[in-house]
């Protein structure tokens, strides 16, 4: 698959850096990243509804036991902040 320049859409060779008709720079996302951020997206919404079912669990007894619901907040919290750093564009995983 050819990946396209960002700011006028023509096709880029695997090995440039910059655009060769804008002159744009590249950015180039592997497919770990991509995962990556996939995956910490997945992990948000996960983590804001355990979040909302844990206050609902507060009020309704139709929910999961509320100590079932602060334990998988808590983790997917966890998950989450783990899932965010190793997507620092820093950090040399
Ligand atoms: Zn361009």
């Amino acid at each position: 698959m050819l990946d396209r320049c960002l700011d006028c859409n023509s096709s880029l060779k695997k090995e440039e850096t910059a655009c060769f008709a804008c002159g744009a720079p590249v950015k180039r996302e592997s497919s770990r990243t991509t995962f990556g951020k996939r995956f910490a997206t997945v992990l948000k919404f996960a983590f804001f509804g355990s979040a909302i079912l844990t206050v609902a669990s507060l009020f309704f007894d139709a929910t999961p036991s509320f100590w079932k619901c602060i334990t998988a907040t808590l983790v997917l919290l966890l998950a989450k902040s783990s899932a965010d750093q190793m997507l620092e564009p820093n950090s040399n995983h």
